[in-house]
C-alpha cells in the first residue's frame, strides 16, 4: 500500500493542483505587519469656501481620532508643510486639491491626492473628455485621482464613470447635504453606480468622504460638517505613498460611524469581524454581480463562503441605528 501511494504521489499532487487552479478562489492579499488607519480625503478651508482656517480644520480631525487627512481646498494647493507642527507618529498630513471644473452645467469635481504643488484644471470638448484629462493630470505629476460626487448636478453617469481611464476611486458616500448619494426617481444611487462599475469589469473602489466646509456655529443636517464619512486603511506604516497605495488596491473599508475590527479574506471566504458598540445589531449583507444580495446575515463575525460564479464579492454592514460600513470588493480568479 505505501509503495503504491508513493508512486501515485506525483499524480495526485499533479491532480490537485490542476483542481486548484480551475476552482474559483478569491485574490488574497498578504496581511503580515499591517494595521488600521482612519482617514478623511476631502475637506475645505478657508483657503477656498470652507468657514474655518487650515490649523482649525486639521485640529479638528485630530482631536477626534482620525490618523490622516488631506486638505482638498477648490483648485488651490494648501501645502502641508506650513503645518507640520501638526504631523507626529500618530497624524499625517496628505497633500491635495480638489480641481474644481465643469462641462457645460455639470461640475466635474476631481481629488488630487499626494501632489507636489497646485494642478490647472482643463476642460475639454466632451464631459468624459474632461473628466479624464483633470484625472490624467493628477496621473502626471504621480498624484492619486478620486472622482467627486458624481450624482452631484447629476453630472456624472455611470456610462461616462465606466469609460474613464485610470482612477481607481469614486466617492461612494459624501457628507455635504447637495451630493444625491442615494438617488432617487430615475437616477441610481452612487452604491448601485458603483455596481454596475464593477459588473462590467471595472477594478474600482468605493470611498466615503466627508467634503466638510462648515466647523463653526451649528452643526446640523443641512451644513456640510465634518466627521460623516471616512476611509479605514490597512497598511504597515502611516505614510502618503502606502496608504494610497493600498487604497488603490482595495485595502481598505469605507465608512459612516460602523468600525470594523478585522477583514478577513482567504481563497474561499471573506469574514468581517464587527466591532461591537453598545446593544446595537448589525446586518451584513455580502453582494456580488448586479448588485445582487449573495447574503444577508446577522451573525458576528460575518462570514460569506464562495459559491455559485460571482465576479465579485462587497459587502454592506449596517448598523441598527443607520450607519454602514462598505467592505471593498474582493475579487474571484476563475
Ligand atoms: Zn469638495
Amino acid at each position: 500500500m505505501t509503495h503504491l501511494f508513493r508512486l501515485m504521489a506525483p499524480l495526485l499532487t499533479f491532480v490537485a493542483a490542476v483542481a486548484l487552479a480551475q476552482t474559483p478562489r478569491f485574490e488574497t492579499m498578504p496581511t503580515e505587519g499591517t494595521r488600521w488607519f482612519k482617514g478623511n480625503t476631502h475637506t475645505h478651508t478657508l483657503e477656498s469656501d470652507g468657514d474655518s482656517p487650515p490649523d482649525t480644520v486639521i485640529s479638528w480631525y485630530k482631536r477626534h481620532g482620525y490618523d490622516f487627512l488631506v486638505i482638498s481646498d477648490h483648485n488651490v494647493f494648501v501645502s502641508p508643510a506650513r503645518f507640520s507642527h501638526f504631523v507626529d507618529s500618530s497624524f499625517l498630513l496628505i497633500a491635495g486639491e480638489e480641481l474644481t471644473t465643469a462641462f457645460g452645467k455639470k461640475p466635474v469635481h476631481i481629488n488630487g491626492l499626494n501632489i507636489p504643488g497646485v494642478i490647472q484644471t482643463i476642460k475639454d470638448t466632451t464631459l468624459l473628455g474632461t473628466v479624464q484629462k483633470n484625472v490624467d493630470a493628477v496621473r502626471e505629476v504621480e498624484g492619486v485621482p478620486h472622482i467627486n460626487n458624481p450624482n452631484f448636478g447629476g453630472a456624472i453617469s455611470a456610462e461616462i464613470l465606466a469609460q474613464v481611464q485610470n482612477d481607481k476611486l469614486i466617492e461612494i458616500f459624501n457628507g455635504h447635504p447637495l451630493v444625491n448619494n442615494v438617488g432617487g426617481g430615475d437616477s441610481p444611487g452612487m452604491e448601485e453606480v458603483w455596481d454596475m462599475l464593477l459588473t462590467r469589469g471595472k477594478r474600482i473602489y468605493g470611498i466615503a468622504v466627508d467634503d466638510a466646509h462648515h466647523f463653526k456655529e451649528e452643526f446640523a443636517p443641512d451644513r456640510s460638517n465634518p466627521g460623516r464619512g471616512w476611509v479605514v486603511v490597512r497598511s504597515r506604516t502611516l505614510a502618503p505613498q502606502e496608504i494610497l497605495s493600498r487604497m488603490e488596491a482595495g485595502q481598505f473599508y469605507a465608512s459612516t460611524g460602523v468600525v470594523l475590527d478585522d477583514v478577513i479574506v482567504t481563497p474561499t471566504t471573506v469574514e468581517i469581524r464587527i466591532r461591537k458598540k453598545g446593544d446595537f445589531k448589525f446586518t451584513t449583507e455580502f453582494i456580488g454581480d448586479g448588485g445582487k444580495v449573495l447574503l444577508r446575515t446577522g451573525a458576528n463575525p460575518a462570514i460569506y463562503t464562495l459559491g455559485g460564479s460571482p465576479t465579485y464579492v462587497r459587502a454592506r454592514v449596517m448598523d441598527s441605528n443607520g450607519a454602514v460600513a462598505w467592505v471593498q470588493p474582493t475579487f474571484v480568479i476563475k
